[in-house]
């Protein structure tokens, strides 16, 4: 596995790729990879005869009072991980290097992000939306890889990619949760004991919600109701929201109806939790 920790170099790599006729996969993390991250880089690799995979973590897609300085780091377990996936470029660029201008340009997310994580963490898809950019441009990919664990950044991505016209295909891959259900997530290293046995309740409570909709109900506020029931029952955590969506308009609904987004964050001690499943909803 190639280590890439410039622009400039990416970029000249890039090029040759490019030259060669060498279909490149890109799979952007902030590290501290987990089965999720790799789960990306495995799609990629089917797909693609190189697969790029970028590690950041970008300080602007973070709010004051986040955990930017808190986010869990390891440079080293995090190398070995890529190259066992068999991952071919790993470009670890450091701040310094990625932001080495003033800035003279911002990137304003307009739509899809007056709800959920949107609408909890201002500015944050405006900075997902600025490095994926960069990164992009970077890289030139002819694909993408995201997981739909983030949904909403999958929705963002889906229009940032069409408005700027860039020449990649965003591929989506379905979350991986461990076996008591629970969403890998880099934070969850940051949950205590008792917090991450009764984590997995997330999933159960969205599973609740999704049951109640395939038993015929179409009242997203009903569903809302019954969902944050559950959690409040089975989580110490405060819910920081449960939205019903479109998806991936991520419109608000009165009926629920087509492919939706039924999703929650949860504020635990240290960590912040979302999680969401997306269901086909009969009119
Ligand atoms: P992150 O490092 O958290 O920025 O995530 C990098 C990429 O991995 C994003 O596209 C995430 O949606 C994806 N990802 C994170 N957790 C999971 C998971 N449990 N299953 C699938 N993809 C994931």
């Amino acid at each position: 596995m190639e280590i890439i920790t410039t622009k400039a170099e990416m970029q000249k790599r890039a090029k040759e790729l490019r030259k060669y006729g060498n279909s490149v996969g890109f799979v952007p993390t902030m590290g501290f990879l987990h089965e999720g991250h790799l789960q990306l880089a495995h799609r990629s690799i089917q797909e693609n005869e190189i697969t790029v995979m970028s590690i950041f973590v970008n300080p602007l897609q973070f709010g004051p009072g986040e955990d930017f300085e808190a986010y869990p780091r390891d440079s080293e377990r995090d190398q070995l991980l890529a190259e066992n996936a068999g991952v071919d470029i790993l470009f670890m660029p450091d701040y310094s290097n990625i932001y080495d201008q003033e800035s003279s340009f911002e990137i304003k997310v307009t739509k899809r992000t007056d709800v959920l994580c949107g609408k909890s963490r201002p500015g944050h898809f405006d900075g997902v939306s600025t490095i994926l950019t960069k990164l992009f441009n970077i890289i030139i990919p002819d694909k993408v890889y995201m997981g739909l664990k983030d949904a909403q950044q999958v929705a963002v991505v889906d229009s940032l990619i069409r408005y700027f016209d860039f020449p990649i295909e965003l591929i989506t891959v379905e979350t991986v949760r461990e076996k008591d259900g629970l969403a890998l997530s880099s934070r969850n290293v940051y949950l205590s004991l008792e917090e991450r046995k009764e984590a997995p309740q997330l999933y159960q409570a969205l599973k609740w919600g999704e049951k109640l909709i395939q038993n015929g109900e179409r009242n997203p506020q009903i569903i809302i109701a019954e969902v944050s029931e559950y959690i409040k029952k089975n989580i110490t955590g405060m819910i920081d929201y449960i939205e019903i969506l479109s998806f991936p308009e991520l419109t608000v609904l009165k009926s629920i109806e087509g492919r939706i987004i039924l999703a929650i964050a949860v504020k635990f001690s240290k960590a912040r939790l979302i999680d969401n499943i997306l269901i086909e909803a009969e009119k």
